[in-house]
Parts: C-alpha cells; structure tokens; sequence
C-alpha cells in the first residue's frame, strides 16, 4: 500500500537457512526493488527441465553450488532486464569469483553496489530452520555440504566485502519483523 519504488542495489549474504529469501520478500515488498534469487531461479529451471536446470540439478541435490558461468549467466539477463534500475540478490555471488563478476557487470553499466547485508545466525538453529523447511534439498547431508560449501567459498566473500568497508551484519535470530527492521535501518544510513 505504502509501495514507493527505490532505487537500490543491496546483496543478502548469509549461510543457507538465515532467511535471506523471507527478508528479500518483505524488502520487495516494502521498497518495491526486485528480489532476485539465484536459488529460485535454478528451481524453476529444473522444474521446468530447461537445459540449464538439467545441468544445475546433480549440484543442486548433492548441496554443492551450480559452476560460476550458469549462474552468472542468468544474474547477467537480469541485471539487462527488470534489474536495471535496481535489485535485491538473495543467493549470489555465493563465491569470491562471482563477487568479482558481479562487480564487473555493475561497472560495464556504470554502476556500484549500495548496501551488502550478512544475515548471522548459529549454526544448530539454521539446521533446525532448514530441517523443519522441507524442501527437496533439506536433508542432513545436503545441509551439511551446504554449510561446508558456506564455510569456504561464501565466507571469504563476507571477508572481500568487508575488507572494502561496505559489509553490514545484522543478527539474523528474531521475529521476520525484526531482522527486517534491523536490516532496513541499514538501508536508510
Ligand atoms: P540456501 O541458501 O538455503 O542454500 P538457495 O535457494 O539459495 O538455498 O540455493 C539452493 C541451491 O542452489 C544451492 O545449494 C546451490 O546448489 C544452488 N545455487 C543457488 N545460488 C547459487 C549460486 N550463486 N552459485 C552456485 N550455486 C547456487
């Protein structure tokens, strides 16, 4: 209702489980910039058994991250399209080398990052948040590869993000309410 529309370019870092997607939903909806979730994306095209979703699928399932090219094609299309003017990455980069492509897709357009939020939550509460979650690859062993895979390729970007000054990091435990608030008052400074 009080929908305005923003022009903001904000990446949500933060281990599978954190709720980037529930905080990148109500941001959307708040700020009216486009959400855009690499994860979802990658579902969406495995369940619609496009080319792409059939090779991102056996990564997918064994909890490992889908190759740099497939993702980074599909943010590229984005970032030409509804993203233009703006979007909320939920998802990506997840890996250094993605970090650095999506900085050079911001610079060919001329333009920069705004805000890079991690979402902290403990460990044994993202595997009780995950297990309870039910999707297809939110089995023990998938979600110990996706904390693994956290652990070494997402957490050194956290470390490029911040070695540049521009990492925020919001307590992830809360209400949905109130990690967004938390999150938006990033946002706003
Ligand atoms: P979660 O954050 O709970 O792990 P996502 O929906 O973000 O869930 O991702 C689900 C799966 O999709 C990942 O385990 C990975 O296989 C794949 N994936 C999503 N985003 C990326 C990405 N940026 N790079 C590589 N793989 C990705």
């Amino acid at each position: 209702m009080d929908e305005e529309t923003t022009v903001m370019r904000a990446v949500l870092l933060g281990p599978p489980g954190a709720g980037k997607g529930t905080q990148a939903d109500l941001i959307q909806k708040r700020l009216g910039v486009p959400h855009i979730s690499t994860g979802d994306l990658l579902r969406t095209a495995v369940g619609n058994r496009t080319e792409l979703g059939v090779r991102a699928k056996g990564f997918m399932d064994e909890g490992k991250l889908v190759p740099d090219d497939l993702v980074i094609g599909l943010i590229r299309e984005r970032l030409h399209d509804d993203a233009a003017e703006g979007f909320l990455l939920d998802g990506f980069p997840r890996n250094v080398s993605q970090g650095e492509a999506l900085g050079e897709l911001l610079e060919e357009s001329g333009v920069e990052l705004d805000h890079v939020v991690s979402i902290a939550v403990p460990v044994d509460e993202l595997v009780g948040r995950m297990l309870g979650r039910g999707r297809s690859d939110d089995n023990e062993d998938t979600i110990r590869a996706r904390l693994e895979v956290y652990r070494r390729e997402t957490a050194p970007l956290c470390e490029y993000y911040r070695e540049r000054g521009v990492l925020r990091e919001v307590d992830g435990v809360g209400s949905p309410q109130e990690i967004s608030r938390r999150i938006l008052s990033h946002f706003d400074a």
